[in-house]
């Protein structure tokens, strides 16, 4: 029983979920930007949409940002506090450092959250989408990075837009978790 108290005392948590993004009350939501920054198809258009038009205003002082990194703004009119734009890379065969910049996309941006003190964040699932990364493998590095996280926020929740997504990242989730 003392163990199950302490479990609980640390809150700590990964909840994965089927949703839309853009309809999430968290600290930050994360999205998969591309390099200009300035809007795009998928979640980012998405997100562009539902934040409204002060967001693209806020968007265009950073001039871009580079693939695996992210930048950081207001949630507008979106529930969220904050969006986080991470940069995810195109999938281009795996021999081009992606696994790398993937890894970088969600490390900045968890970063960039606890800077800002966002102690609850939620993931797309970055570059899976109109940048091809296999889902698999970029499941396995959301995941990683997000567990190594976990304990500093009171929940990280991987947003998957369809129920396979959120099967898949179950799947994982149990696979890796001790
Ligand atoms: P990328 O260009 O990084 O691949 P996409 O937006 O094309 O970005 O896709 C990234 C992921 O976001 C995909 O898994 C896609 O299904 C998902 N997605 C699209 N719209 C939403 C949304 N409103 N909420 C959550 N996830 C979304």
């Amino acid at each position: 029983m003392a163990g199950f108290g302490l479990l609980e005392a640390t809150g700590a948590m990964i909840e994965i979920i089927q949703a839309d993004i853009t309809r999430q009350r968290v600290d930050a939501i994360v999205n998969a930007a591309n390099e200009s920054l300035l809007g795009g198809g998928g979640v980012d258009g998405a997100i562009h949409r539902a934040a409204g038009p002060r967001l693209l205003e806020a968007c265009c002082v950073f001039g871009g940002c580079p693939t695996g990194e992210a930048r950081i703004t207001p949630g507008f009119d979106l529930p969220a506090r904050w969006i986080v734009h991470a940069v995810g890379p195109v999938w281009r065969g795996g021999g081009y450092g992606e696994a790398a910049l993937l890894d970088n996309a969600y490390r900045n941006s968890l970063r960039l959250a606890l800077d800002n003190k966002a102690g609850v964040i939620a993931f797309p699932a970055i570059s899976t989408g109109v940048y091809g990364y296999p889902k698999e493998a970029a499941t396995r590095i959301a995941l990683r990075a997000m567990q190594d996280f976990e304990s500093e926020f009171e929940r990280i929740v991987a947003c998957c837009f369809s129920f396979s997504d959120a099967d898949l990242y179950r799947r994982i989730h149990e696979e890796t978790t001790p």
